[in-house]
């Protein structure tokens, strides 16, 4: 039988796996209110590559990991907070609880587990794709748009998305060209209202981007021709960046994000979720809001059950 740790005299009563926005803020909530936690980090969050996060008060343009730092901070000042680095494995469910055990083979026995584990980008093998992401390839205007508005704008998209995105960044800037990375499968109205606006549609496929240290010049087409942009609009698609949830029996939406209510409660009895894996609003706020309203759930679950 495998050693259960107690990472204190009592044993933990939440559990967190995940310790980027949405998880620390959870744990503030928890630690706040005198909950034994245990926040368990793999240290990967999503936007880790962004010089600067915008769009979140008090810490707009600041390096991401300095916000995330100065929240563990602030969290860990709470004596019932604990932290471990590392990366989550597993996760059972057993009477009482769930035993949750760790890369490095740490079991911890808990009444509750929040999982504030983000989504995995999947960008496309194109060449510079990874390297300049979350630098000059975006996803979200409301992140980087305002430090590209009025520049030269590529989006890569096809079809009703595309028109839902050229629509949406043409708010930021008039200077657009849309790249459907092969045959367009825009309907004729979409099209016609995109020409109408000047943007200009190219269908040859994308090669890559051509940059120096992330910073995009232009986007690379089969063709061998470089169309001059200074940054790339994209969405990629994306999956869970934790499988254990589902692994749990949490159910998804079609879009691929776990189902839960508004307050991080999935439809497996003692498993919440918080943040960008939950949630088609991706933003530090967005995720912050979300565990704080997980934590103050939580406690109020385990506080009707022990009082
Ligand atoms: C490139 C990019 C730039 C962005 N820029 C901005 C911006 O400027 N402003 C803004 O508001 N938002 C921005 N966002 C969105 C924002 O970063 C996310 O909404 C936010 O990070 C979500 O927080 P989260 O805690 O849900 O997930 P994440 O921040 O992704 O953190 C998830 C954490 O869970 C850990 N984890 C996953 N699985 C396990 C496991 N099995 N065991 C242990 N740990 C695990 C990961 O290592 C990671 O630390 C950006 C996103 C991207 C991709």
């Amino acid at each position: 039988m495998e050693a259960i740790t107690t990472t204190g005299a009592a044993d933990l009563e939440v559990i967190i796996v995940g310790g980027s926005y949405a998880g620390l803020s959870a744990a503030m909530a928890l630690g706040r209110s005198l909950r034994r936690v245990l926040v368990i980090d793999g240290g990967l969050p999503c936007n880790r590559q962004t010089a600067h996060s915008h769009n979140f008060i008090t810490q707009d343009g600041v390096v991401p990991a300095m916000i995330a730092g100065k929240a563990r901070d602030q969290v860990l000042a709470y004596p019932s907070v604990q932290w471990i680095n590392g990366m989550v494995t597993e996760a059972r469910k057993e009477a009482g609880g769930f035993v949750i055990t760790t890369a490095s083979d740490e079991s911890f026995h808990t009444l509750r587990v929040l999982f504030a584990t983000g989504i995995y980008d999947m960008l496309p093998e194109l060449s510079g794709f990874q390297a300049c992401w979350g630098i000059s390839v975006l996803h979200c205007p409301y992140c980087h748009g305002y430090e590209v508005n009025g520049k030269r704008l590529g989006i890569m998209a096809n079809g009703d998305i595309a028109f839902d995105y050229v629509r949406l960044i043409h708010q930021w800037s008039k200077q657009l060209t849309l790249f459907t990375n092969g045959p367009s499968t825009l309907v004729d109205a979409h099209r016609q209202k995109i020409q109408q606006h000047g943007i200009a549609i190219i269908e040859t496929p994308v090669s890559g981007v051509a940059h120096v240290g992330g910073y995009l010049s232009g986007v690379m087409l089969a063709s061998g021709e470089v169309e001059v942009v200074d940054a790339l609009f994209y969405r990629p698609a994306f999956r869970q960046h934790c499988d254990l949830p589902v692994a749990l029996g949490c159910n998804l939406t079609e879009q691929g994000y776990i189902q839960a209510d508004d307050f991080g409660k999935t439809n497996v009895p003692g498993v919440f979720v918080a943040g960008d894996n939950a949630n088609m609003m991706r933003s530090v706020a967005a995720a912050v809001a979300a565990g704080n309203k997980a934590g103050a759930w939580i406690n109020r679950e385990l506080v009707e059950e022990q009082f």
